[in-house]
């Protein structure tokens, strides 16, 4: 099969550099174009980039020039690691110019007639596209995945949905390189936690409705669980870990939890698509488990594990999840995104 050629606007970036690092061996994709900022354009991307991965940058892209991030000489398919303050305008001129984006930026994920997708919860969202050109006059489209917190959220919800969501609390512990590349300074983080990610809490509070809603008369009608969150970085490299405490309408036993939680499966699996995991997500049976150090690579990083089920004297049930925020949380979930698209012919 012949490949799609790609774009990465944003390339240079933590989430763009995961982009070219898990596509360097995608039997459907293939990296031919780079954008990034002025500070980048015109570079070799071996001189632009801070390459930041534990894995070798692929020749073949290192020696690509990065380009002005503007549409013109981008492939129609475009991948999405633009920072926020710019990405709002970037992505919409691209969308305009016919190009299809999907971005990881806050910007698009709460526009109605934009899908906020997590393939295996709500593959059905992506109906918004039938109508999105009509409703925003774009010749392209946008597609988005969630905040990295939300994610690692919504699929550890996902499952428990049949329950009645009610209530839930969240607290996380987040890694530097949610942050991008300088991020934090080292004198703010080492040996320290710090209480406040800017936006952070009311992204989680939001989003994980829009994605756990029900899609009707072609628009998404929000979940009525009520999500209040707390958020913090800690001095990890990645994987954002998240203590969660859930009430539902039923409750159920403990054993029927995690059987809901180890049989989720979603459309990706159903596809085979080639980034889904087998099981997107795995309770881990140990008493001190999950753990970024251990657990955060788990299915090359797009696998949820949760852990530490008990029971809450407050709401009902609290548990641990983990997910790799530049993998599971941006990069690969984009590319999850991308994949479903084309295997439902809409790329
Ligand atoms: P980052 O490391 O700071 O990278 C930002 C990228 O945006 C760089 O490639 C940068 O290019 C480019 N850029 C900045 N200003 C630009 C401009 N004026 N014109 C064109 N390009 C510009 O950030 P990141 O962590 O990769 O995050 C990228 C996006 O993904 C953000 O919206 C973030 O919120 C979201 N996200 C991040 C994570 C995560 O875990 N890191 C997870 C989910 C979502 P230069 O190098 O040329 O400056």
């Amino acid at each position: 099969m012949a490949q799609i050629e790609v774009g990465i606007l944003g390339a240079t970036g933590m989430v763009g550099q995961q982009f070219i690092a898990l596509l360097t061996k995608h039997p459907w994709f293939k990296v031919t174009w780079l954008g990034a900022s002025h500070r980048s354009e015109g570079k070799a991307y071996r001189d632009a980039a801070a390459w930041r991965l534990p894995v070798p940058a692929p020749d073949d892209v290192s020696k690509l020039v990065v380009e002005q991030a503007a549409p013109g000489h981008a492939p129609k398919l475009v991948f999405s690691g633009l920072d926020a303050s710019v990405a709002g305008e970037i992505e919409g001129a691209f969308a305009d110019a016919g190009h299809v984006v999907i971005s990881n930026s806050k910007n698009y994920r709460m526009d109605p007639a934009v899908p906020l997708m997590i393939p295996e919860v709500n593959a059905d969202h992506l109906k918004l596209l039938d109508t999105q050109a009509a409703v925003r006059g774009w010749k392209g489209r946008i597609v988005t995945n969630p905040n990295c917190s939300t994610i690692v959220l919504s699929m550890a919800l996902a499952p428990l949905r049949q329950f009645g969501l009610k209530t839930v609390m969240i607290t996380t512990l987040q890694a530097i390189s949610g942050a991008g590349y300088p991020g934090v300074a080292s004198w703010d983080i080492l040996g320290n936690v710090v209480p406040f990610i800017d936006g952070e809490e009311e992204k989680i509070q939001t989003e994980t409705q829009k994605i756990l809603g029900t899609l009707s008369d072609g628009s998404v009608h929000p979940h009525p669980v009520v999500v209040s969150a707390s958020t913090t970085r800690v001095p990890v490299h990645d994987g954002h870990t998240e203590s969660i405490a859930v009430k539902f309408d039923q409750t159920p036993t403990a054993g029927v939890v995690i059987d809901a939680f180890n049989s989720f499966r979603g459309r990706p699996q159903e596809l085979k698509l080639p980034s889904a995991p087998a099981q997107p997500v795995v309770y881990l049976t140990e008493r001190n488990r999950p753990q970024p150090a251990l657990d955060v690579n788990r299915d090359g990083g797009m696998t949820v594990t949760v852990g530490r089920l008990r029971s809450c004297p407050v709401l009902d049930y609290k548990f641990i999840a983990l997910g790799h925020n530049t993998i599971r949380g941006a990069a690969g979930a984009a590319i999850l995104n991308a994949e479903l698209m084309h295997q439902e012919g809409i790329l």
